[in-house]
């Protein structure tokens, strides 16, 4: 059984409690990260805090520990589950103030509610899906306009891949006003003519700890990278295209919306990134 952690307790999952009163729960008042563990060890753990930092800040919501903290609190777990590949997911929520309302409760008296937890996932760096590419579908973006703010708010999201499995698909990407937003859970690219284009970054899109540590590698491997928004026939006629996040790294995309991508299957800077990446971030891993 996982040991899981809650408010300063390291507990069996099956003992672990939250109050039906959090704002997690009743208002989806809460933000989360996802940090992959390789080979025992943290992969791009800074990048992950940091955004976590920026998150509670721009909803007014109170820090639970310090970094540092959080730190010894993920390896405490990635060692009491005996994980060598997995995740490690954070959850901090308002908390509860024991009633349901609108209004913030008073952070002086309500402490933010602290969650983590593993997932193991034996192999998740030779994942077969990343030799063979994944396809995709496109559809409207309507989520909220704070998507640089990683909350728990999934559920558009979850609707998306649910879609994309009806129409035998892997994923989605979502597309605002002509132009691919992100796709349901990573960053979206496109290669064309050598060149790597994804979108800028703003509030529309979830600012990938992924896609900056790739777009670090791309450049250090003197590829060009461009950060502009694109559309879906841009990307159908695009030479190859490939997504990023924390759990799948640097993932290919074969299909859109039943279009073959390039030759229809993973292209060769997708694969030399996924490669640099993962050899860069194992090296730095804490
Ligand atoms: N965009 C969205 C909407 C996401 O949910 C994620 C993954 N959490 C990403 C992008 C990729 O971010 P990261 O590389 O930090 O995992």
């Amino acid at each position: 059984m996982r040991t899981v952690y809650v408010n300063g307790e390291y507990l069996p999952e099956t003992e672990a409690k939250v109050s039906i009163f959090d704002r997690a729960f009743l208002m989806a008042d809460g933000v989360y990260e996802v940090t992959s563990v390789l080979g025992g060890k943290l992969i791009d753990f800074d990048g992950h805090a940091k955004r976590l930092a920026r998150s509670l800040k721009e909803l007014d919501l109170k820090a639970p520990c310090t970094e540092d903290e959080l730190l010894a609190i993920h390896r405490e777990l990635v060692a009491r589950n005996e994980v060598t590949d997995g995740l490690v997911y954070l959850q901090v929520t308002r908390g509860s103030a024991g009633d349901r309302d609108f209004a913030f409760p008073d952070p002086e008296t309500t402490e933010p509610t602290l969650v983590l937890f593993t997932q193991n996932k034996p192999g998740l760096a030779d994942n077969p899906a990343a030799k063979k590419g994944i396809k995709v579908i496109s559809l409207e973006d309507i989520r909220w306009g704070r998507r640089d703010i990683k909350t728990v708010q999934l559920l558009y999201p979850s609707m998306a891949k649910m879609a994309a499995k009806k129409a035998g698909c892997d994923d989605a990407w979502f597309v605002e006003d002509g132009k691919v937003t992100e796709g349901s859970s990573n960053n979206a690219y496109i290669v064309k003519g050598g060149k790597i284009i994804t979108r800028e970054l703003s509030t529309d899109i979830l600012h990938g700890i992924t896609r900056a540590a790739v777009l670090r590698c791309a450049k250090e491997a003197q590829m060009e990278v461009e950060e502009r928004s694109f559309t879906i026939e841009e990307a159908k006629e695009a030479d190859e295209a490939f997504v990023t996040s924390a759990s799948s790294f640097v993932m290919p995309v074969v299909e859109l919306d039943g279009a073959k991508i390039g030759t229809g299957t993973p292209g060769p800077v997708a694969a030399r990134l996924r490669e640099i990446y993962l050899d860069e971030s194992i090296k730095a891993a804490v």
